[in-house]
């Protein structure tokens, strides 16, 4: 059983989570998955992971992407939801949803290979199922991340991304939220319209543009190697988007996995798709995915400061990005 605690330092949740520890991790992928054991992910290994809450394609025997509770959930659904004390702590139950995004049926595949349409078909998947969660309406945030590589968190080797849905917003999107609703009441302009004014303006950064998406290297990156698509129309999360949305996102997408991958191989990263506050009727986010390699370890001035040492200014970063050939 998880719970939240409420930290009266920091002004943050915790989530313990005490299921997770249960999870098969160990120093190397290849451990992972000891020899004896087949990969649950795997095409045919359907029957081994819990019940299955979607596939894409709907109804085929052959599926791209399918969706199931993740095992070592952090939190569960079927949890009351509610907040109590004890002593002079605030807690709530461990309630919200947790679920696994298996990218592909094949075992050694990875997002950074996938071509545009598999790639389409992953944003599709994620948009389906966000489109459900949000039908509990207990359900206040929705976390979309990908995590590759040992130094990404990941500790599945077969690709795959997850969904946390929490019952209340995190502080830290809470701030961000207040902040991009300040900017539009004090200039009567949407933030990201300026904050994509000030890329372009800048210049250096930017490495791709379609009809409806912006990639770069923010001019403020906070890791190297840092990119960001953001949507140029006003589409606040990925449940707004059509089809042909999707279709671009993955078009650009697929476009900056070739370019990482050429100039830095193999490499760990987080995946997160920004969607805002997608439970309110008035959303000011505006949609937005960041890829972050994990090269270097946050370390101790991160942690005290919040401060991010960057050693690769992102103006030479989009310079070497833009100068590799694709490596298909
Ligand atoms: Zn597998």
């Amino acid at each position: 059983m998880s719970e939240f605690r409420y930290n009266k330092l920091t002004r943050q949740w915790v989530l313990f989570a005490p299921n997770r520890a249960r999870r098969p991790h160990n120093n190397t992928y290849n451990q992972t998955q000891s020899i004896n054991q087949p990969c649950p992910f795997d095409q045919g290994n359907e029957s081994l992971t819990p019940h299955e809450l979607l596939r894409v394609p709907h109804k085929k025997q052959n599926w791209n992407c399918r969706v199931v509770p993740n095992l070592y959930n952090a939190l569960c659904i079927e949890q009351e939801n509610r907040s109590y004390k004890f002593l002079n702590f605030e807690l709530k139950s461990g309630f919200g949803a947790h679920e696994v995004i298996i990218e592909t049926p094949e075992h050694n595949k990875t997002m950074t290979s996938f071509n545009t349409h598999e790639l389409f078909e992953y944003f599709y998947t994620i948009q389906l199922r966000l489109k459900d969660l949000k039908k509990d309406t207990r359900l206040k945030y929705f976390s979309v991340f990908k995590n590759y590589g040992i130094d990404a968190g990941a500790s599945q080797e077969h690709a795959h991304s997850q969904i946390i849905a929490t019952p209340f917003l995190p502080k830290s999107i809470q701030e961000d939220l207040d902040f991009f609703q300040q900017h539009k009441e004090e200039t009567n302009r949407d933030f990201f319209d300026d904050f994509l004014y000030d890329e372009k303006l800048f210049e250096h950064g930017i490495l791709k543009e379609n009809n409806y998406f912006v990639a770069f290297c923010p001019y403020a990156s906070q890791h190297p190697f840092e990119v960001m698509v953001l949507a140029k129309d006003p589409l606040s999360s990925i449940i707004t988007f059509e089809e042909y949305h999707l279709y671009a996102l993955a078009e650009i997408v697929h476009y900056l996995f070739g370019k990482l991958s050429h100039s830095l191989g193999d490499f760990a990263f987080n995946m997160i798709l920004k969607n805002g506050a997608i439970q309110e009727k008035h959303n000011p986010n505006r949609f937005h995915l960041q890829i972050l390699p994990r090269l270097f370890k946050t370390a101790g001035f991160e942690i005290d400061s919040d401060i991010f040492i960057n050693t690769f200014p992102p103006e030479d970063v989009a310079q070497i990005l833009k100068n590799k050939k694709d490596q298909k």
